[in-house]
């Protein structure tokens, strides 16, 4: 399955995405870096 990052909008697959969970959702993230982005301003990127 192929997940989308929210920050950067790379598509890439599920089993090499970093899972971050926020509000009950999950979101998934290319790096470490766009996990840190998303923390940081997690309402610029909720769909
Ligand atoms: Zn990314």
């Amino acid at each position: 399955m192929s997940v989308t990052d929210p920050v950067c909008g790379l598509e890439f697959d599920e089993s090499l995405a970093i899972v971050h969970e926020f509000k009950d959702k999950k979101y998934y993230f290319c790096c470490n870096g766009c996990r840190k982005i998303f923390i940081k301003k997690p309402r610029k990127y909720k769909n």
